[in-house]
Parts: structure tokens; C-alpha cells; sequence
């Protein structure tokens, strides 16, 4: 057997460990004589699964206790329709920075509940830069404001967390959570679907001032409701147990692995491969990204035609480097870096882009 380097931006690649410990359990799971993915959700056995999965997230993101983490069926989109029902007021202002695809998602999903002001708009300059602070239009009565920490397909990704006074600052970190550090006190509410830096697909991870629960938000079913998640530890119905596991699973390798620290470490080493590759290319890769907020975990790149582009992606797909095209709102090619990806796939990458451009060129 031969594990290719995968480089899909999601669902993602996964520790090679974390699949491996799923495998030994996947018919009799800890002596139980089941799988974990057979058991009652209410029995002692999955709930103490599901207990460690959070306490080893809140160890990992150093959250403090003051925020509740729920674990909640679905993906990051509908996180983004369930925002204004339960924070804003309906038809309440609530502010948005779009630097890419996905807050274009973001605003989409909120438009039908409350008044959507965009506070910046990265897109007349190509979603290649991040507004400067200084010029977004915020307004004190905002419920809220909305960010896309990094942007899975523009490649553009926030280094700072922008002050944004008093108004609760929220955050899709769904394919940079975990991937360094990060001040969570400074956030409202953090959001992330699992699927790329996490687990598997089908459960999302909310990190949410506690205080915030408190909101009346407007008026929408109990099970649309983070507060009546959260006094029932997520299991207001039955939560997708699997994906639950195989989070635990994950974050704990992550842990193992050194936490975040060790991460931004091996991050920024595969970020600076590859862009020193396209950078040194003489023109021949590009990425229009300004480099100050490059992503570090998605690298778009372009070559300079289809025919080209294509030739790419079957010969590395040939080569064992995986899932390179482009998302099609962009077109080119995508390396996506999250951190189940080893510096040995970026080097791979790398030299498997100088080899190309050589018989290319
Ligand atoms: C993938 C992604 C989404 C969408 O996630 P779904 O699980 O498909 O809803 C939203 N935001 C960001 C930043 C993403 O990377």
C-alpha cells in the first residue's frame, strides 16, 4: 500500500495515525465488541469519547472556560445562516469583510435574517489583498461583525486579529483553525467545519463566548439554537457520533504531535516552500496573493494557459500528488497545506513543480 500525498482543500487529507487507530477499531472499538459508530450516543462509553474530544480542543486552542465549544451536525455554511437567527436582531445590522469566496457564502446565508452592511470589499482588487483596518465602515450597533480568517480558494488569510472594539467579532476559521496559535479571547465566536483541518466532513466546531448564549437572536426552532446546544453538551439530537470520534482523534494526534506552536512551525516551513517555488520561478508559476496575508494553508497558483494547467494536474496526479486543480470559481491549481499534510508532501510538491517547469518551460 501507498499513501499519496493529497492536497484537497476538503475533505482533506488525515493523519495517517488517526485512520490507522480508526481501522483497528472500526469492528471491535476498546473491547466493547462493537464500533464506536454503533454505539448509543448516551451511552457512558461515547459520552466519554465525547468529553475528552473537547477537553483535548480546549487544551489544544487554549480556550478559556468562559467560551462554550459546541460540536454540532452540518458544515460550516449552515453555521453562517445560523449566526444572525441567533445573534442579531431581525433586520439588526450586522457587519462583513469579505476577502473571498466564502464570506461571499457568509453574506449569502445572512442576507434573508438581517440587514448585511459590507464593512469591506476586497473583491474590485481580485481578493488578492485583506482591506486595511483602518478603512472599514463598522457600525456600533452592528450585532456583530464577520470574518473569513483564511479563504480556502482566494488563498488570502488574516495574520492579526483585527481590533474591533466593542461589537463581537466573529471568525470562519474552518481551514486555518488549529493550524497555530490563536487568542480566542479575542473573538466573539469562532466557527469551523471539520473537514479540513479537523476530521472528516459533517460535524462543525463552534467556539462561542459563553455571555453571547444569552442573546435573543429571532425566532427559529430550539434545534437552530447554540444556547440549547450548549445546556445539552451538544446532544440536543443525536450528534454525528463518527465524525465526533474521529475529531477526538485528530486533535489528540495534534497534541501529541507538539500542539499549535509545533504546527505554525511545520506550516510556515510548507507555506514557504511553495511559494518560494512559485516566487523562483521566473513567472512561470504565479500566485497573485500580496504576500503579507499569502495563506499558509492554501496555495493558489496559475500557470500561464488551460492546456498547461491540465497538463499539471494529470502528470502530478500521475506522480502521486493529489487533488492540484483549482477550485473552478478560480481556475489553476491549489496546494492545500493543513497540517496532516508533512513537509515531506510539500517538498514532494516542489520538486515535482521544478521538474515540470523544466520539461515545460
Ligand atoms: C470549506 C469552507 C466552508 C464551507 O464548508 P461546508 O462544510 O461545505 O459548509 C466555509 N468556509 C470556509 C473558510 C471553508 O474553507
Amino acid at each position: 500500500m501507498t499513501r499519496a500525498f493529497n492536497f484537497s482543500a476538503g475533505p482533506a487529507t488525515l493523519p495517517e495515525a488517526v485512520l490507522r487507530e480508526a481501522q483497528a477499531g472500526m469492528l471491535d472499538w476498546n473491547g466493547v465488541g462493537a464500533s464506536v459508530v454503533e454505539l448509543s450516543h448516551r451511552s457512558a462509553e461515547f459520552i466519554a469519547v465525547a468529553a475528552q474530544a473537547e477537553a483535548d480542543l480546549r487544551t489544544l486552542l487554549s480556550i478559556p472556560d468562559d467560551y462554550a465549544v459546541l460540536f454540532v451536525a452540518g458544515g460550516a455554511t449552515t453555521q453562517q445562516a445560523l449566526l444572525p437567527l441567533n445573534f442579531a436582531a431581525p433586520g439588526q445590522r450586522v457587519d462583513y469583510v469579505l476577502t473571498g469566496h466564502w464570506g461571499k457564502t457568509a453574506i449569502r446565508q445572512a442576507t434573508p435574517y438581517a440587514d448585511v452592511h459590507l464593512a469591506a470589499d476586497a473583491g474590485p482588487g481580485g481578493f488578492s489583498d485583506i482591506p486595511p483596518r483602518a478603512g472599514w465602515s463598522l457600525g456600533a450597533d452592528s450585532a456583530y461583525v464577520h470574518i473569513t480568517a483564511n479563504e480556502t480558494i482566494h488563498g488570502v488569510e488574516f495574520r492579526d486579529t483585527p481590533d474591533v472594539g466593542a461589537v463581537p467579532l466573529f471568525a470562519d476559521f474552518s481551514s486555518s483553525i488549529a493550524s497555530g496559535p490563536l487568542d480566542v479571547s479575542r473573538y466573539g465566536l469562532i466557527y469551523a467545519g471539520a473537514q479540513k483541518n479537523l476530521g472528516p466532513v459533517g460535524i462543525s466546531v463552534v467556539i462561542v463566548r459563553r455571555e453571547l448564549l444569552g442573546r435573543a437572536g429571532q425566532p427559529r426552532a430550539d434545534i437552530f439554537t447554540y444556547a440549547s446546544h450548549a445546556a445539552r453538551d451538544s446532544m440536543l439530537n443525536t450528534p454525528p457520533t463518527w465524525n465526533w470520534y474521529m475529531l477526538g482523534l485528530t486533535v489528540k494526534w495534534m497534541l501529541d504531535e507538539g500542539g499549535v506552536e509545533e504546527f505554525a512551525r511545520r506550516n510556515a516551513a510548507k507555506a514557504a516552500l511553495v511559494y518560494a517555488a512559485i516566487d523562483g520561478s521566473g513567472g512561470f508559476y504565479r500566485n497573485p496573493v500580496a504576500p503579507a496575508v499569502r495563506s499558509r494553508m492554501n496555495v493558489p497558483f496559475f500557470l500561464a494557459d488551460e492546456v498547461l494547467t491540465a497538463r499539471f494536474v494529470a502528470e502530478s496526479t500521475a506522480a502521486g500528488l493529489l487533488a492540484l486543480k483549482g477550485h473552478k470559481a478560480t481556475g489553476g491549481l491549489r496546494a492545500s497545506l493543513y497540517n496532516a499534510m508533512p513537509v515531506a508532501g510539500a517538498q514532494a510538491l516542489v520538486d515535482f513543480m521544478r521538474d515540470f517547469q523544466q520539461r515545460h518551460g
